[in-house]
């Protein structure tokens, strides 16, 4: 890092561990990207070095888990998604118990102890369903963490069930759900939202929905997809609503964020390129201080960025995932299997470990 860099006010800031505001966030935005990484380095190893007994850099967690998409119906449209279909599509689904548990049974043979299950919203599935669902794999699968259905879909069950949040985030919970992921974040800005998914909930909403799990005890992640017609201050204010929202109930375990992918989508956007995430996960791992963990996105920068993204404030590699249908949908299918993240991982010169959704060592 140069003088002029190292010596200015914010740079300082950041090296004491302070938190950063909005204009000091531009402000890092346009530093050299090295520098940039050099920071957010920096500042995973602060907020890593309790979890690991000061072993703040060294390891380098994943899970073994594996993505359900339990329907592509949906009626939202949303322009940047590949994904969904309508029913007078012949390519519609909505899978079967057997399904599911084939594809359990596989996550099972190889170790896995969660799935992330998401899905369209599709109006013809009732309460029952979900529920029938949840309680079905509990019962199969103690082992397994049931991390699923995003805040869009919680919005969009309380409008067919005709019930509120809470209480299906309640009976949820009680057959089964164990957290929840933080898809259909996109950018916490409705300017943004109106554009990209109109049909979607909004920014206040989403949030909403995970205040309330977290208040029940659930644990979320929190996501970012940008790249497409926001703009810097817009990522800005996404994190900054993240920020005060963990700052309220500290039940955020972790930020993804990824770029744009635009094949077979109605957006039309150029997409960014591996600098502009790294440098935005930077700025992320920085700006969002009362987050632990910060996961790399190999899934659409490809496996040798994703690596790289571990000097950029990633503290975790993601997850096994042996099976993904939304961003492959639109043009990108990376895929790893458990031994090559342990050799990703150690090549970058960590110490791969296995986690939990809670991100505990197991
Ligand atoms: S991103 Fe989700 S909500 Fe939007 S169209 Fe695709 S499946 Fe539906």
């Amino acid at each position: 890092m140069n003088a002029t860099v190292s010596e200015s006010p914010v740079v300082e800031k950041v090296l004491e561990g302070s938190r950063i505001n909005a204009a000091e966030a531009i402000e890092l935005y346009h530093l050299p990207l090295a520098d940039l990484g050099q920071l957010a380095d920096y500042r995973r190893q602060l907020a890593k070095a309790k979890a690991f007994g000061g072993r703040g850099n060294e390891i380098v967690t994943y899970i073994v888990d594996r993505n359900i998409n339990y329907t592509n119906v949906c009626n939202v449209y949303c322009k940047f998604c590949a994904f969904y279909r309508t029913e007078r599509d012949d390519d519609h689904y909505v899978l079967s118990l057997d399904q599911i548990d084939n594809k359990i049974d596989e996550l099972v043979s190889i170790g896995g102890i969660q799935i992330l299950m998401q899905g369209g919203h599709n109006p013809k599935l009732g309460i029952d369903y979900y529920l029938d669902l949840l309680n079905h794999i509990r019962e199969k699968y103690p082992q397994v963490n049931i991390h699923a259905f995003s805040p869009p879909e919680f919005n969009h069950f309380a409008e067919v069930f005709r019930m509120p949040v809470s209480e299906i985030i309640l009976k949820f919970k009680e057959a089964g759900l164990g957290s929840i992921p933080g898809g259909g974040g996109e950018i916490l800005v409705d300017k943004v939202r109106n554009r990209i998914a109109p049909l979607k909930c909004s920014s206040d909403q989403w949030l909403h929905v995970m205040e309330i799990a977290h208040n029940l005890g659930l644990n979320s992640s929190a996501t970012m997809m940008f790249g497409h017609v926001e703009s810097i201050e817009d990522r800005i204010e996404h994190l900054e609503r993240l920020r005060q929202a963990q700052d309220k109930t500290g039940g955020y375990t972790a930020f993804i964020c990824w770029t744009f992918q635009p094949e077979n989508t109605l957006l039309k956007a150029t997409p960014v390129g591996s600098a502009e995430y790294l440098r935005t996960q930077a700025l992320a791992r920085i700006y969002l201080d009362n987050f632990e963990n910060i996961q790399s996105s190999w899934v659409t920068q490809g496996t040798r960025i994703g690596q790289i993204a571990l000097r950029y404030g990633a503290n975790d590699f993601g997850s096994v995932m042996m099976e993904e249908n939304v961003v492959s949908s639109a043009g990108t299918s990376y895929r790893v299997t458990r031994e090559e993240i342990e050799l990703l991982v150690s090549e970058a010169g960590y110490e791969p470990r296995t986690r939990n959704n809670w991100y505990e060592l197991v």
